[in-house]
C-alpha cells in the first residue's frame, strides 16, 4: 500500500515537473528536448527510485560515491543513466570511474588526470561537465570563472577524458531574479566557450536548475535540470553514506 502511494506521487509529481519544464520551454522560445531531466535519487532507497525509473526518468543524479556503488546494482538500469553530481575526492577516483555515464562535478585539472588516468585503465572514456563556482562561494566546491578557460584547456590534454559542457550550483538567492543573474553569466560563458571550438571540447550540456529554480535556468539557457525533492519529495537527512 505504502509503495503504490509512493509510485502515484511521484507519477503526479513527475507529470507536475513535465508540464513545468514545458511551459518554461515555451516562455524562452525553446524546444522542449533541448532540456534533458536528471532524476537526483540520493537519499531515496533502490525500492523507491526503481518507481521513479517506471514512471520514466531515464537519468538518475546521485552526489556520493559510496551511495552510487551500494544502490546501483539494485536499480533497473537498463537504458538508464546515473550521473555523478557531487564532489569527488581523487581517492574514490577509481571505484567511480566505469559505473557512472557522466561525471557533472569535476573541479580541478587534479581529479580529472585521475579519472584519465583510471580510464585509460580501463580502455574507456568518461564524459565529465566542469563544475564552476558561479557565485565565488568559499564553501562551494567548482572551478573560479578567472581559471576557467585555463583548467578546461588543460583537461582537454587528456585523451580518455571528454569535456561535455559545465555544470553550477548557484548560491541561494531569495529573489528569482537574484538566481537568474547567475544562470544568466553560465550561459554566457558556456556559449563563450563553445564560440571558441577548443580541440577536445563539447559545450553540449550546460547543466543548471534544481527543483527551486529550473524554470528560471531554463529560461536562461539550461539544457540539463537536476530535480530531486520536487520529484521525490522532501529528504529525510542525514544522507546515506
Ligand atoms: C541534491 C542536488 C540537486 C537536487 O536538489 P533539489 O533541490 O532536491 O532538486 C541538484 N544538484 C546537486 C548537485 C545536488 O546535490
Amino acid at each position: 500500500m505504502k509503495e503504490k502511494l509512493f509510485d502515484n506521487i511521484v507519477e503526479e509529481n513527475l507529470a507536475r515537473i513535465e508540464e513545468r519544464i514545458q511551459n518554461a520551454c515555451v516562455q524562452a522560445g525553446r524546444k522542449r528536448e533541448d532540456v534533458t531531466l536528471v532524476g537526483v535519487s540520493k537519499t531515496f532507497d533502490a525500492d523507491r527510485v526503481n518507481l521513479a525509473i517506471r514512471s520514466g526518468v531515464n537519468i538518475l543524479g546521485e552526489n556520493r560515491v559510496q551511495e552510487i556503488l551500494q544502490k546501483k546494482p539494485h536499480l533497473e538500469m537498463d537504458n538508464v543513466q546515473m550521473h555523478l553530481i557531487g564532489h569527488l575526492q581523487t581517492n574514490k577516483v577509481k571505484s567511480i570511474v566505469g559505473q557512472v555515464d557522466m561525471i557533472q562535478s569535476v573541479d580541478s585539472v587534479k581529479v580529472a588526470r585521475v579519472i584519465d588516468t583510471c580510464s585509460k585503465n580501463l580502455g574507456i572514456t568518461t564524459k565529465i561537465l566542469m563544475e564552476v563556482n558561479i557565485g565565488k562561494e568559499t564553501n562551494k566546491y567548482g572551478v573560479e570563472l578567472e581559471q576557467l578557460e585555463d583548467v578546461i584547456l588543460q583537461v582537454s590534454n587528456l585523451s580518455n577524458v571528454e569535456i561535455c559542457g559545465l555544470m553550477c550550483v548557484p548560491p541561494i538567492c531569495e529573489k528569482k531574479e537574484d538566481v537568474r543573474k547567475f544562470f544568466c553569466k553560465m550561459n554566457e560563458v558556456f556559449l563563450d566557450i563553445a564560440n571558441k571550438k577548443l580541440d577536445n571540447v563539447s559545450m553540449k550540456v550546460l547543466s543548471m536548475g534544481m527543483s527551486s529554480d529550473f524554470e528560471e535556468a531554463i529560461k536562461e539557457g539550461s539544457t540539463m535540470v537536476r530535480i530531486g525533492t520536487a520529484l521525490f519529495g522532501d529528504r529525510t537527512y542525514p544522507v546515506i553514506k
